[in-house]
């Protein structure tokens, strides 16, 4: 007999609970080979049959899900469980450590992107530029953009207008901030030092 889209399986390794369900896919698509996906807390990893679920039985289930085991996070200093198919291979580590690497990750390309625009902005300031207008561009479709224009001089709103219709910006008025040259340089390395120490 087929098993039941609805069962779940449960049980206790150690101090985890684990519990086992079936994949909606192999539910709602009549080509797809049955699956599972047991999870632990936060973790989750899935099971691959090649039968079809109207030829798997709770037994067939029971087997898959007897398959993964539960490892320690292999980063040192983490004690979280992990869980793993026999597919994998042995070094994975736990969800929190993952999405930590991956923010980790983005700071440090923030930062990278915040100090070349540090290093372009102290060149040009020694070319004589003053000014930093950050010119907001509306166009008719597609996200909004914003366009760097560094100066010498206060830019008059006409040219502001100019720069912004130039860029294919659409509204009557142009929208914009301007700062100094050093004043945004000051708030970069402010901003660089503050990512620097929490990373
Ligand atoms: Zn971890």
């Amino acid at each position: 007999m087929s098993i039941d889209s609805n069962t779940v399986l449960t049980k206790t390794i150690g101090d985890h609970q684990l519990k086992a369900e079936i994949s909606l896919c192999c539910v709602l698509h009549a080509n797809y080979p049955f699956q599972i996906h047991v999870t632990l807390g936060a973790e989750k990893v899935f099971v691959y049959s090649s039968a079809h679920i109207s030829n798997t039985s709770v037994q067939d289930m029971q087997k898959m899900f007897d398959s993964v085991t539960v490892h320690t996070c292999c980063n040192e200093g983490c004690d979280h469980p992990i869980l793993q198919t026999e597919s994998e291979d042995q070094s994975m580590q736990c969800s929190s450590c993952r999405s930590a690497a991956a923010k980790a990750e983005f700071a440090k390309a923030m930062i990278e992107i915040d100090r070349e625009e540090l290093e372009e902005l102290i060149a040009r300031k020694e070319q004589g530029m003053v000014y930093r207008t950050s010119i907001w561009i509306h166009a008719e479709f597609g996200d909004d953009e914003e366009k760097i224009v560094l100066s010498d001089r206060q830019l008059t709103k006409a040219k502001i207008q100019q720069y912004a219709k130039g860029a294919g910006s659409v509204t009557a008025k142009p929208d914009y901030s301007v700062c100094s040259i050093d004043d945004y340089i000051d708030s970069l390395k402010a901003r660089i030092a503050e990512a620097e120490q929490g990373a």
